[in-house]
């Protein structure tokens, strides 16, 4: 019940009609029986400053950042965490002694939701597919997640070799030549020589484009596609694409044997992670679980087997 101490909340976007995020924010106040209210507010092209101001001049508690304002709203903060810096984009913006402290709960989203599906990153081998906005975050979490090696494919090649730099910079920065970054055209990953973990990044195979998967790239129209020996490769498939449930990347990865998760998790978790940065309260793994289940049951009418 909203009463005169709720802590007010949201999301910055345009569009927000479809966001999931109010519905994962109250399972999460539900969870620990906070006191909170979570709005999306529809931000029109050339007002994001004026939105940003209004945070301390409603003493709202934090918001979110959306699609298309991520990286725009990064120049209204008084801080950028480090990460978020390397990553060139903010979803999360927090009140930290009266100064605007951007975040992105991207990375930290996925990387729990991969510890949460029992996916190690560590010392493994990752191949990253797309180079868009969130890609960069991807990238960025798997060389955060010590990975052995990142490679980076995109039907536009100069998007990869882009972020390709941005985690070699951050590797330099580190002092750190343990993770090897490659990028490379899409069709150059019919062969994989290591055992792979396979992050799925671009919009292709999303609703409504079921029977659509960027891995039809990989081998060209004459050729018949060889997924066996593709998926001979490949550790576990994430697809960071929620709608649909299953993706056709993702289940042809199923069908040749592997595992494979979709987006919903990533979009639970870095939920979690803003409401833990705003809050300082840690969810404890039955309530995460709890919590999960009912999002997976809110958006597909079933939670997903493990
Ligand atoms: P974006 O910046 O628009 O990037 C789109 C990517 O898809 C680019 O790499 C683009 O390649 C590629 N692509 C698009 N059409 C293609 C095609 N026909 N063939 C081959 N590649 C194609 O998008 P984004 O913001 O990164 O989002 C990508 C997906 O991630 C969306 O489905 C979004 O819903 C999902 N997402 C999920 C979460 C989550 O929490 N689960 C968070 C963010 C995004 P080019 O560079 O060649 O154009």
């Amino acid at each position: 019940m909203i009463n005169g101490k709720t802590s007010v909340f949201g999301l910055l976007g345009n569009p927000v009609e479809h966001t999931l995020s109010p519905f994962i924010h109250n399972l999460l106040y539900e969870e620990t029986q906070y006191n909170g209210t979570y709005n999306p507010f529809f931000v029109p092209t050339g007002q994001l400053e004026y939105a940003v101001k209004a945070i301390k001049g409603l003493s709202l508690k934090g918001l979110n950042v959306t699609v298309p304002y991520k990286i725009d709203v990064m120049s209204y903060l008084d801080y950028i965490d480090p990460v978020a810096k390397r990553i060139g984009a903010c979803n999360t913006i927090n009140v930290e002694a009266d100064e605007l402290v951007g975040y992105n709960t991207d990375w930290l989203g996925l990387k729990k939701s991969c510890d949460y599906e029992g996916i190690q990153l560590d010392g493994q081998h990752c191949v990253v597919i797309g180079a868009g906005g969130s890609a960069r975050a991807v990238a960025m979490m798997c060389y955060y997640s010590n990975a052995a090696s990142i490679r980076i494919v995109n039907r536009t090649i100069e998007k990869a070799e882009q972020i390709c730099r941005y985690v070699n910079e951050a590797k330099a920065e580190d002092c750190n030549d343990r993770c090897e970054v490659t990028f490379g055209a899409l069709e150059s990953q019919k062969h994989l020589e290591t055992q792979s973990i396979l992050f799925q990044t671009t919009s292709v195979g999303m609703h409504p484009h079921y029977d659509a998967t960027p891995l039809d790239h990989v081998f060209a129209e004459s050729e018949r596609p060889d997924y066996a020996s593709l998926f001979k490769q490949v550790a576990a498939v994430i697809d960071i694409i929620y709608n649909p449930k299953e993706t056709l990347t993702m289940r042809l990865a199923k069908e040749h044997g592997v595992k494979a998760v979709n987006g919903l998790g990533m979009l639970f978790f870095q939920a979690v992670c803003a409401f833990e940065i705003w809050t300082g309260i840690l969810l404890e793994q039955e309530q995460l679980e709890r919590a999960l289940k009912k999002l997976e049951i809110h958006v597909y009418g079933q939670e997903t087997d493990r």
